[in-house]
């Protein structure tokens, strides 16, 4: 929402998108969505264990996710200074290395017209800080996301990103039903607490199975997603600024989608918040 005045119709807007937030869907204490698409029977012990980390972690020893060393945290010490170290990457799709075009913004692989305005990550997606995310996604490591949560939180506040609502990026139904829980929305619940920003796990419906992205080319990793993402009942998100999260962004493709289906309808910016990003 930086740099205009926030409308009475944006307001709207945004309490109108917020209201899509956990508390309206039930009983659940812990506010805890039920809606399409957000199944997550684990999120309360998530949340739980993201709330006591720092108890556990000055009583009990912990084994490292990403190198098995025993000491006190989700990530060690070392570990979490190579995976956190600060290199210059796109501000557009955050691709590191020297970028050619930067003064406009963007890298050269950056098209002028992409739905994703800024990309915020913590590090690259190689070995072996890609076991956090491995870990906490095939063998449901859940305090992973709550570590990637309070690293992610301070990264934002250090850069001065404010979204008015986080949204995971779904899973497709039969892949939330396997899992029993969604990578993104683990983060993003703790991340939206941490930074008092509302989370819609809802905004965003995933409508079928998509192929996976790996086996394709760039136009047919297009194709295949098209239509994958619907705002399911629609609404206007007019002047939102829009905080999409996910676990890991490859080719940005599935990012790239989800950020334009929230511009059309309305959202002013989107920040895609991807834990690692592929380099
Ligand atoms: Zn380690
Ligand atoms: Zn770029």
């Amino acid at each position: 929402m930086q740099g205009h005045g926030e409308t009475e119709r944006n307001q709207w807007n945004r309490r109108a998108a917020q209201q899509r937030v956990a508390p309206r869907h039930g009983p659940d204490p812990d506010g805890r969505p039920t809606g399409t698409g957000v199944y997550a029977p684990s999120s309360q012990l998530a949340g739980r264990a993201g709330g006591i980390t720092g108890l556990w972690s000055a009583l009990l020893p912990s084994v490292c996710l990403i190198c098995a060393k025993v000491q006190r945290d989700v990530v060690c010490a070392g570990c979490a200074d190579t995976l956190l170290r600060i290199v210059p990457r796109c501000p557009r799709c955050a691709m590191p290395g020297t970028i050619p075009g930067v003064k406009a913004g963007r890298c050269d692989a950056c098209a002028d017209d992409d739905p994703i305005d800024a990309t915020l990550t913590l590090g690259n997606y190689i070995t072996p800080a890609d076991r956090l995310v491995l870990r906490l996604k095939f063998a449901a490591r859940l305090p992973a996301a709550a570590w990637i949560a309070r690293q992610m939180a301070t990264r934002m506040q250090a850069a001065g990103i404010a979204p008015d609502v986080l949204a995971p990026i779904p899973l497709a139904p039969q892949r939330l039903a396997g899992r029993g829980f969604n990578q993104a929305w683990e983060i993003a619940r703790p991340l939206g607490r941490q930074l008092g920003i509302a989370v819609s796990a809802t905004l965003l419906t995933r409508r079928r199975d998509t192929v996976s992205q790996r086996v394709l080319d760039q136009s047919a990793r297009q194709a295949n997603l098209r239509d994958a993402f619907v705002l399911d009942p629609p609404c206007r998100l007019d002047g939102l600024h829009i905080g999409l999260v996910d676990d890991v962004m490859t080719t940005g493709a599935t990012l790239r989608e989800a950020a334009r289906v929230l511009k059309a309808h309305g959202a002013a910016r989107v920040t895609a918040l991807p834990a690692l990003r592929t380099p």
